[in-house]
């Protein structure tokens, strides 16, 4: 029997489970998403020429004084680039302590002298901002946080553009650069973006206001993008302060030594890393180019990733053989791109989770199917088998009528035979070509009631008449084997429908009791009608069946072993026959049984109650 339930629950099954496992395999593959994000990130780059330029502290000009004197150092390197007037000058130092009195004098008094001053200020562990000497911050036309935040595998990939500690709240020192560069007062803010002068910065509020930072790609050469020049180098050559002329510059140590836990790798820089100054050089470019790349939402990774499964599934369930597999294949390949072809809509989409979907999904859906055609392929072959024994036997079967036929008709027109002999002879033609077409009939019914082209007819008759009828038809077969059938009072009920088809049901189930029982053993009938339902039972005392047979008898062309053991000739067909008549009535069947002891089949058919009385059967 097929189930469609069963193959749409299978299916459901598979949607949900895959979607699921998608879900977790995505929460669970961050640091996969991470390295696809890093790859993504490398082969969609974009160049332009860059608004900022680093101002930086190396080695080279740490040489001359070290760490001590950075404040003097820093004093020197502002007054040498003053003369080309820079936009902006992000100083990433923390100044918070004092230091020297003479080195502070210095560096407040080349703060003084420039315009647009942005200092730093950090996040300390114990949650307190980490400010410039009063000083030093008179001077600022802001302060901004410089606190990084890394993934957990150490790579700087996005930075909160909003920090915010106790009572104060500081924006990044790269975006407070690009305020005062566009010459805007103010930021303004809303739950999804900020904007500046004009521009809008999708950060959400929700996000930590985390903006993904568009590294420039190095030059060809592996120099960085953003152009550095040393406190060292100008020194040397003062005129290379033309170079920082109009640009916002940021200034900062670069020397290793002074600054080990100042640097971080970014996804451009296969593993060696980038000093902290240049980074914020680099938000402030992202911020400049405008380009930006924004996280899709929890709830669109998670519709995307269920229309992916509900593909993959879809393409096994409703279509089959190389179809589903090209299907498939177009999902797994749209599953691979999506992401990819997001992040060149500047949309950065998770990896892991829509691969793991569509994977799971197609997967999990094709083995399904495969299961399924197997099971199909197995049930087809079965019943060809079953089919193809049965018109063995019917075959057989026919050649016994036809040979009587032809052997009587030879006697009857070879010899001369009395009247009386040829009366009998006569009789058992009739006999035996009436058998025929009663086999045939059957046969014919099967196919007709299987297509539903057998009207049913709508008649009343008692209980009584059917039973009587059987009864009878039934007794001589039983005498054969000794077999004793004992029958119950008629329940006093009216059935509708069609009584040839209610008496060939009956009939083929008293004749299966008999034929399936050993001699000298019993077969009872029992009737009753209670609340508009007639049961109609027939026990026999035979040879039974196993309970996983049960449910197979009705199939067409089924036989149980121990029957096919028990040498009776049959079709397996006769039971599937009562079962579509008996449903034709508007009811069924239940069989109990126990292999060894006996059988009992009960027709369960709405009925009337009759208003005459029936008399008493009895064997
Ligand atoms: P068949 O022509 O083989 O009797 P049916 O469709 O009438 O075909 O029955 C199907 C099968 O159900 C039988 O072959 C037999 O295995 C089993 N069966 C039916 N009735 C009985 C019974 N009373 N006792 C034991 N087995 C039965």
């Amino acid at each position: 029997m097929r189930r469609p339930g069963v193959k749409t629950a299978g299916y459901l099954a598979v949607l949900l489970g895959s979607f699921v496992l998608a879900m977790v395999a995505g929460w669970l593959g961050a640091p996969i998403d991470n390295h696809a994000y890093d790859w993504m990130f490398r082969s969609h780059q974009t160049s332009w020429p860059p608004e900022s330029i680093v101002l930086a502290i190396d080695e080279q000009t740490l040489n001359r004084g070290g760490v001590p004197r950075m404040r003097r150092i820093l004093a020197e390197g502002l007054d040498l680039l003053a003369p080309a007037r820079p936009k902006v000058v992000a100083v990433d130092l923390i100044l918070a302590d004092a230091g020297d009195p003479a080195e502070d004098a210095a560096l407040e008094a080349a703060f003084r002298r420039t315009p647009n001053l942005v200092l730093a200020s950090d996040l300390m562990r114990d949650a307190r901002w980490e400010d410039p000497l009063p000083l030093f911050a008179r001077s600022a036309a802001a302060i901004g946080h410089v606190h990084a935040d890394l993934a957990f595998d150490g790579v700087s990939r996005q930075v909160p553009l909003e920090k915010a500690a106790g009572r104060v709240r500081r924006w990044a020192l790269a975006l407070e650069a690009y305020r005062l560069s566009r010459g805007a007062a103010q930021i303004t803010e809303s739950p999804d973006d900020l904007e500046i002068g004009g521009t809008v910065v999708p950060a959400r509020w929700s996000d930590s206001r985390l903006l993904r930072i568009r590294f420039l790609p190095p030059g060809p050469d592996g120099r960085s993008a953003i152009p550095s020049i040393s406190i060292a180098e100008l020194r040397r050559n003062p005129r290379l302060a033309e170079r920082f002329r109009g640009k916002v510059v940021f200034v900062g140590v670069t020397a290793v030594s002074a600054a080990a836990t100042d640097r971080f790798i970014t996804p451009n820089s296969d593993g060696e890393q980038m000093p902290g100054v240049e980074i914020h050089a680099h938000i402030f470019e992202t911020l400049a180019h405008g380009r930006f790349l924004t996280g899709a939402s929890n709830l669109s990774v998670a519709a995307l990733c269920f229309l992916l499964a509900l593909a993959a599934v879809a393409a096994f369930a409703f279509r089959g053989g190389w179809q589903s597999y090209a299907l498939a294949a177009l999902v797994l390949l749209c599953a691979h791109m999506l992401p990819y072809e997001l992040f060149a809509r500047n949309v950065v989409f998770p990896y892991v989770a829509p691969l793991s979907a569509a994977w799971l999904a197609a997967v999990g859906s094709g083995t399904f199917q495969f299961f399924i055609v197997r099971r199909q392929l197995r049930f087809a072959e079965d019943e060809r088998t079953r089919y193809q024994q049965a018109m063995h036997f019917v075959t057989h079967e026919m050649k016994t009528p036809l040979t009587a036929i032809q052997g009587s008709s030879e006697l009857i027109s070879r010899y001369k035979l009395t009247d009386e002999k040829r009366k009998q002879i006569a009789d058992l033609i009739n006999s035996e070509s009436k058998r025929l077409a009663r086999m045939i009939e059957t046969f014919l019914n099967v196919e007709r009631l299987t297509a539903g082209q057998i009207e049913l007819k709508r008649e009343g008759f008692p209980v009584s008449e059917v039973l009587d009828a059987c009864l009878e038809r039934a007794r001589p077969l039983a005498d054969r084997k000794q077999i004793r059938i004992e029958a119950g009072a008629a329940a006093e009920a009216d059935l509708t429908g069609d009584r040839e088809l209610m008496e060939y049901a009956l009939y083929n189930l008293l004749n299966n009791a008999v034929k399936y029982s050993p001699g000298e053993t019993r077969v009872r009938v029992e009737s009753a009608a209670e609340n508009g339902w007639l049961r109609l039972s027939v026990a026999d005392q035979g040879i039974g069946m196993e309970p996983h047979e049960l449910k197979r008898i009705f199939q067409k062309f089924y036989r149980t072993s121990r029957a096919v053991a028990s040498g009776e000739k049959g079709t397996g067909i006769g039971l599937s026959i009562v079962q579509q008549i008996v449903a034709l009535h508007g009811g069924r069947i239940e069989v109990t049984s126990e292999p060894g002891r006996g059988s009992c089949f009960t027709l369960v058919i709405p009925a009337r109650l009759a208003e005459r009385a029936a008399g008493p059967q009895n064997a």
